[in-house]
């Protein structure tokens, strides 16, 4: 477990549910043909195709950036490696349910490769739940592959942008948007529409969301650490492995609409499926055929967890 020097937290501004609805609704309208956003009751995410170890994404809503990907490039710091039991605690949240985008614990599964973070963290007298999924390069194909990570220890290394919540049912923002018109991924959409409409404010969304219908980019990260240092986005690039995935794809998401100064990374999402594939989502590769439902519910605090001290802008994409 890296040590935890500090733990930053800022307050985020929540607008009211139905303010928020009005203003995704317009946002999105200009990056998808048809577009339906409501206030709407959390379906049980207990059930398919999402499986998550509680049902719902209400109660003290809060997101937290551990880490970073510094930790990662130009080359990696190994000894960067949390729990999320205790990254419950840091949020002021014991117990809580978390979702997101992180890397797994190299040291415990003997490699590198993508996290998708689902934990119902310990609480008194109940132990954690682990419903997390680990994508990984296949030594035998070069292909995807995914596995469950249900280990009792939920340890994660090097960076995580993480939902957390109490896991109750209540009301939630849902989006149905289809047939992609503009050059945004959804995500993009949702951080940009927040980001233009509240200039200076800061607000923050996490939940999930199913790619429906089509086809999206995603990448894995090889099971090797870089022995040569990436020192650019190109060479990044270059090291990860890319691929097209198939719907049903569910992503879990966080962004946020604007920096407060806490050398966050604005948006990360990381999808799991259950027929094999997963991993890091960037966007839709079949934008005329594309159909996304997601549940989104806004952040109260961001807690900037382990910041890297030396920072750069390389590898955020
Ligand atoms: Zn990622």
């Amino acid at each position: 477990m890296a040590n935890i020097s500090e733990t930053e937290r800022v307050q985020l501004h929540v607008p009211g549910l139905e303010e928020l609805r009005n203003v995704l609704q317009a946002g999105l309208e200009k990056n998808f043909a048809e577009v339906q956003v409501s206030v709407t009751e959390c379906p049980d995410l207990t059930k398919d195709p999402f499986q998550f170890p509680v049902k719902g994404l209400c109660g003290k809503p809060r997101i937290t950036d551990v880490g970073g990907v510094p930790y990662l490039v130009p080359l990696v710091q190994r000894d960067k490696e949390y729990n999320m039991n205790t990254i419950s605690k840091e949020v002021e949240l014991p117990g809580a349910f978390i979702l997101g985008a992180a890397a797994a614990p190299n040291r415990i599964i003997g490699m590198n490769a993508e996290m998708m973070p689902l934990v119902r963290t310990e609480a008194e007298g109940r132990p954690a739940v682990n419903s997390s999924y680990v994508s990984s390069i296949n030594p035998a194909d070069g292909q995807c592959l995914q596995e469950r990570y249900s280990d009792e220890d939920c340890n994660f290394a090097l960076l995580g942008n993480l939902f957390a919540c109490e896991g109750k049912p209540g009301k939630v923002i849902e989006v149905q948007a289809k047939k992609r018109t503009g050059d945004n991924s959804l995500v993009t959409a949702l951080r940009k529409t927040l980001e233009g409409h509240y200039p200076d404010k800061t607000l923050a969304l996490g939940g999930t969301f199913i790619i429906q219908k089509g086809k999206a980019k995603i990448h894995i990260m090889p099971r090797e650490f870089s022995v040569c240092p990436l020192n650019s986005d190109d060479e990044v690039n270059k090291w990860l492995k890319h691929f097209e995935v198939s719907a049903p794809f569910i992503c879990q998401s966080v962004l946020v609409s604007r920096d407060p100064g806490l050398d966050l990374r604005v948006e990360h999402s990381h999808g799991f499926s259950h027929h094999g594939e997963g991993g890091h989502y960037y966007i839709d590769t079949t934008p005329d055929s594309v159909e996304y439902l997601g549940y989104f519910m806004p952040a109260e605090f961001v807690y900037r967890i382990d910041r890297p001290k030396q920072t750069h802008k390389v590898g955020r994409e």
